[in-house]
């Protein structure tokens, strides 16, 4: 079933230049790029983006470090594009990540760790028009 999922290529990769690899990663395994955009978020739109977490004890620092640069937000389509994305990226601490995955090859830690993927379709629709209007998104 075609699917649609929110990526994200955090600040930490941004800064190192890798976002180009990443892409590529992204087509090389065959999802159509439906949107994509450079932005720089300010605090209160990472507490809002990442407000499931509030209650962690890593959310202010989490929203720190993703409003410290420039991320690159994309919706990605594929056949379970949700759980693909998932698989490409890797865990979420870098150190358990398997080999080829973009957290194990980009991930500096648990927290600058590269990359953002939705959980589930009920997240990703939450998520993609959170960053995406629909004039936005390109299908093809
Ligand atoms: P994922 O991004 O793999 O879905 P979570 O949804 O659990 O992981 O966490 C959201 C983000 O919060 C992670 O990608 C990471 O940037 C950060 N994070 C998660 N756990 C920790 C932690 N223990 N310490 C610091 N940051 C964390
Ligand atoms: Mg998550």
């Amino acid at each position: 079933m075609t699917q649609r999922t929110l990526a994200i290529i955090k600040p930490d990769a941004v800064a190192k230049n890798v976002t180009g690899k990443i892409i590529a990663r992204v087509e090389d395994v065959g999802f159509t790029i439906v949107a994509a955009k450079m932005i720089h978020m300010t605090d209160a739109q990472a507490r809002g983006f990442y407000i499931v977490h509030k209650e962690r004890p890593f959310y202010a620092s989490l929203c720190a470090f993703m409003t410290q640069g420039p991320c690159m937000p994309m919706v990605l389509e594929a056949d379970g594009a949700i759980q693909k994305w998932r698989d490409l990226m890797g865990a979420t601490n870098p150190a358990n990540a398997a080999p080829g995955t973009i957290r194990k090859d980009f991930a500096s830690s648990i927290e600058a760790n590269a990359v953002h993927g939705s959980d589930a379709p009920e997240t990703a629709a939450f998520e993609i028009p959170y960053f995406f209007a629909s004039l936005e998104l390109c299908p093809r």
